[in-house]
């Protein structure tokens, strides 16, 4: 997505070899003209697919899927990395290690949100190792429902994620897919 390279070219930083700053438009201010249009572009190329439910986890997910979730016409479930004080007996959980943070949480899922009939679309702002998808498709798969599709807006593509990912037969669908981040400088795998 065009759009969203010249704006990672224009205001994101690579931080080291391997992390990406987004924190003016995705991470921390949020741009929501952009977030609008990524939205946009998930639901058109997801649009064959019966979508009956778009997944993310909180909170960079958050806002590009509310934007795919009201483009396609279907309800968004936000996954949990920490558990409400009110206890729910209702939920399922997955541990899961953070790339950035270099900790593990709890993914966390009120069974009540998704069932064995849901055809669902992850949306997460990074792909990194893949630990996050891997958790999401988890929580979703053990409640009986099928992930159509993953869409990602920022691949970190030297990073083992998307091999993962599409290994396993998930369809993989990223918006910005990054080559490398050496030397500061940001260089995206040549596609389109
Ligand atoms: P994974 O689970 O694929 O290793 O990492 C995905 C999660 O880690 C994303 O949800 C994102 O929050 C965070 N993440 C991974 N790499 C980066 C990065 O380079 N920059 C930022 N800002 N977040 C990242």
């Amino acid at each position: 997505m065009r759009e969203l390279k010249e704006r990672i070219l224009k205001d994101g930083q690579a931080l080291n070899e391997a992390v990406l700053k987004v924190d003016s438009f995705i991470n921390h201010q949020v741009d929501p003209k952009l977030m609008e249009n990524i939205g946009n572009t998930f639901a058109e190329k997801f649009s064959n697919d019966r979508i009956t439910k778009v997944v993310t986890i909180e909170s960079s997910g958050i806002a590009p899927s509310v934007f795919t979730a009201k483009a396609m016409g279907v309800d968004l479930v936000i996954l949990k990395k920490s558990t409400s004080k009110i206890l729910d007996d209702n939920i399922v959980q997955t541990k899961v290690a953070s790339f950035t943070k270099g900790t593990e949480y709890q993914l966390t899922l009120n069974k009540r949100y998704i069932n064995a009939e849901d055809r669902v679309l992850i949306i997460d702002d990074f792909l990194a190792q893949g630990e996050a998808a891997q958790g999401a498709i988890r929580l979703i798969e053990a409640q009986g429902a099928e992930v159509v599709g993953i869409g990602i807006l920022i691949e970190k593509a030297f990073q083992p994620g998307n091999k993962a990912l599409r290994d396993k037969g998930y369809p993989v669908y990223s918006l910005a897919r990054i080559k490398s981040l050496s030397n500061g400088h940001i260089e995206f795998l040549e596609e389109e």
